[in-house]
């Protein structure tokens, strides 16, 4: 028997049994406009059959196919499991069939690998000398390593993938350290990273600077332990040119801690925003008078104060949010006129001190989380 309709959609049976085919050849059947002539609930009825129980047993035992509707890249027919997949199908440009789209990506993982170990040659043969890292280089890599280094150190995981710990105190310091290491050389993608976290585009290949893997180029030429080597190197620029080559690091870190600590009052209170430059300033000037535990608790006021404002006035949350930093401002020169004992906050326990901060603060110059209770000049000129 053959009718307009079965051209239109081919039912394939793929067992048998009783009453199979005449179910799936009911399920499949549509008239010339491609509308299924029965309901589902109505050819279940007629066999004792529930909608879901007779979609699954459709499913399980037979697939359709419409001669309309092909794989524009190998031209063979859609393959449909169930009436939704081909309703969906047939409202909207045909999409490779399901070969093809395994195919396709293969070929896109083997060009990903490919890019990918082409990138790894380069990074070993242009390897640059220790003695060429700048020192926050030396140092933002030991704090990498640190933090996420694989237990044979050969590898850094991906920076999505850590649970406990930070590398720096914020998203920000992070990536451009990851830039500064990568775009000098020092470190570059692991091919072991997941192939999803990368995407082939015309200039080759894209990432999530947080979700690949990574490998220290100078690993791979062999240059022994390389705790080692880069605190040597670290220890003999202290030696030659005293603590104060850390002092800019130092500063960086302490604001990064404060615009973490922003983000995180404000976010508490349901708001936020971009911080610009003009932050950024005001957040220098206070950490030139005040250690960040104390900035923290100006940060903390501003922020509580924000959130009553929003309620109080009834304004937008954006304009809420950006008058903290005038706040922070004014209580930092209240704070100063009047010497006022500004109150120390501790550590908010969701953000630890960070992998740099530990290297930075603890390992080099041997205090315990100093750069958190102290005013970094006066920490300088008890060093010096
Ligand atoms: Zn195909």
């Amino acid at each position: 028997m053959k009718s307009g309709n079965e051209q239109y959609l081919v039912c394939v049976l793929e067992a048998e049994g009783p009453d199979l085919e005449e179910i799936c050849t009911r399920y499949w059947a549509v008239d010339e406009a491609g509308a299924f002539i029965e309901t589902v609930t109505a050819i279940g009825k007629s066999f004792g059959l529930t909608a879901a129980k007779l979609g699954r047993f459709v499913k399980e035992n037979s697939y359709a196919y419409s001669l309309d509707i092909a794989c524009p890249r190998c031209n063979r027919p859609i393959a449909f499991r169930s009436r939704a997949e081909f309703q969906a199908e047939a409202n909207r440009i045909t999409k490779e069939c399901e070969d093809c789209k395994l195919e396709m990506v293969q070929q896109k993982n083997q060009e990903k690998e490919r890019q990918l170990r082409e990138r790894q040659q380069a990074a070993i043969e242009e390897c640059p000398d220790v003695t060429s890292f700048t020192t926050e280089q030396c140092i933002y890599l030991l704090a990498l390593l640190k933090l996420a280094a694989t237990e044979d150190m050969m590898e850094i995981s991906e920076l999505s993938t850590i649970q406990y710990g930070m590398f720096t105190p914020t998203k920000d310091l992070d990536h451009q350290a990851l830039k500064s290491l990568l775009h000098s050389g020092i470190i570059y993608i692991s091919p072991t990273s997941h192939l999803t976290s990368i995407e082939i585009t015309e200039k080759g290949i894209s990432y999530y600077i947080d979700s690949v893997r990574w490998r220290v180029s100078l690993q791979d030429k062999g240059c022994g332990p390389i705790y080692a080597v880069l605190e040597d190197e670290i220890r003999q620029r202290l030696s030659c040119q005293g603590p104060a080559i850390l002092m800019e690091l130092c500063h960086e870190i302490s604001l990064h801690e404060c615009l973490a600590f922003l983000d995180e009052s404000l976010s508490e209170h349901r708001l936020g925003y971009e911080y610009g430059e003009k932050t950024v300033a005001v957040l220098r000037a206070a950490l030139e008078q005040y250690p960040v535990a104390k900035v923290y608790n100006f940060i903390w006021r501003s922020a509580r104060d924000a959130a009553a404002f929003y309620q109080r006035k009834q304004t937008s949350k954006a304009h809420a949010s950006r008058t903290v930093v005038g706040s922070i401002e004014r209580q930092c020169q209240q704070a100063l006129a009047n010497s006022w004992d500004v109150k120390a906050y501790k550590r908010n326990f969701r953000m630890p001190q960070s992998s740099l901060s530990r290297v930075v603060f603890n390992t080099l110059l041997g205090t315990d989380d100093a750069g958190f209770n102290i005013l970094i000049k006066e920490l300088f000129s008890r060093e010096g």
